[in-house]
């Protein structure tokens, strides 16, 4: 099968070359191989056994046990399943938050992830984008004065826990503290972990965004920081949320409080594999790790006179967009004039280094025509 040869020379090659997506590289799923060989479905609820026995639930609750142990909460007070990925968990936290209220508006800042308004449309959700400040956080005085024009209506907050474009983290405190000033009674705090979720409990400072602060659920992405070749997330809510829908499906004898009927049976076996390897120590090292890398890409690309900033610790690093050519070299994502590295697992700093040397091959070129 020629064909198939070149889909994965194809693949592996780009997949080597690539600074700007925040997709761990370092993974070996090899292991696993003899499992393709079989039918393995986790249809419906995790916790509910179905009438068709070819699933990995048992693994998919360690895992959710381990988030939820890791987001200062545990299994008797959260809930959760293995997404296809955070854009579902985000659906999934926002279809809760829709089935509490009646008339809610969703809040959400315009530096959101792309997927959140088409997630809004398919719930029919009321919304409105608020402003966010220069470094991707949200503005909360743009906030402030939204919810004050609405605060007689239910308010469902969509907070970042990191931005996909600059990994800004939404302060809940400030969020909070505006909530209170115009006692809203009826709130709902889904936050959007997609790549920090497995990040920021374990760097130092911890940001706020856990179920410790009190939110009502969280949406992470499994194949960014943990790593995998099928893409795959975790949603985590209170109890009290996934029960308000919860309904019995006669024909797989099962729950059916998830988004998709058949789901994803390997990935929770791979990220039990991840847990089970690494632990919590193992994803600190890993984070620390990667944010050298990623303080070390800035003060390169700072040294060759390039404008690069990041959020506190952040692996993103953003700069100024290099030329069409290396951000396609690089799969550099850029939005406006600006571009990111993130200097997530399997990115070294020799990977950095070969960056910097074209980089600086193209600013002499610049230099020379100028
Ligand atoms: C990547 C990302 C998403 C989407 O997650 P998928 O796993 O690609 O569906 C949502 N929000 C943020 C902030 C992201 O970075």
């Amino acid at each position: 099968m020629k064909h198939i040869e070149d889909i994965y020379s194809r693949i592996s090659r780009n997949s080597a070359s690539f600074l700007g997506y925040p997709l761990a590289k370092d993974f070996n799923y090899t292991a696993f191989a003899p499992f393709l060989n079989l039918c393995i479905n986790n249809v419906g609820d995790p916790e509910s056994p179905s009438t068709l026995a070819i699933d990995t639930k048992d693994t998919e609750q360690k895992v959710i046990s381990f988030f939820a142990d890791i987001l200062s909460s545990n299994i008797n007070d959260v809930w959760g399943y293995v997404t296809n990925g955070g854009t579902e968990g985000n659906l999934y936290g926002l279809y809760l938050a829709r089935e509490s209220f009646d008339n809610p508006i969703v809040y959400y800042s315009e530096s959101t992830h792309y997927s959140v308004k088409k997630n809004l449309h398919l719930l029919n959700l009321n919304s409105i984008v608020v402003r966010s400040q220069a470094n991707g956080e949200l503005d909360y005085d743009d906030l402030e004065s939204l919810i004050q024009l609405h605060r007689h209506r239910p308010a469902i907050l969509f907070l970042n826990i990191g931005t996909t474009m600059t990994e800004a983290v939404d302060n809940i405190d400030n969020v909070k503290d505006i909530i209170r000033k115009y006692a809203i009674k009826d709130y709902y705090i889904h936050c959007d972990a997609a790549f920090l979720g497995c990040i920021a409990p374990f760097v130092d400072p911890k940001p706020k965004f856990d179920f410790a602060e009190g939110i009502d659920s969280i949406s992470i992405s499994g194949h960014k920081f943990i790593g995998g070749p099928i893409p795959c997330g975790i949603v985590l809510t209170k109890r009290k949320h996934r029960n308000r829908i919860v309904n019995s499906v006669s024909y797989v004898g099962t729950l059916d409080t998830t988004i998709t009927g058949s789901r994803n049976g390997l990935t929770p076996l791979f990220l039990w594999s991840f847990i089970e390897k690494h632990g919590k120590k193992g994803l600190t090292v890993r984070a620390r790790k990667c944010q050298e890398v990623a303080a070390y890409t800035e003060t390169k690309l700072k040294q060759i006179g390039v404008k690069a900033w990041r959020n506190n610790d952040a692996l993103t690093v953003v700069l100024d967009k290099p030329s069409a050519g290396l951000c396609k070299k690089y799969q550099l994502a850029s939005e406006g004039d600006i571009a990111h590295i993130i200097c997530v697992p399997g990115i070294e700093k020799k990977h950095i280094d070969t960056f910097i040397e074209d980089y600086k091959k193209e600013l002499l070129v610049a230099e020379v025509f100028a």
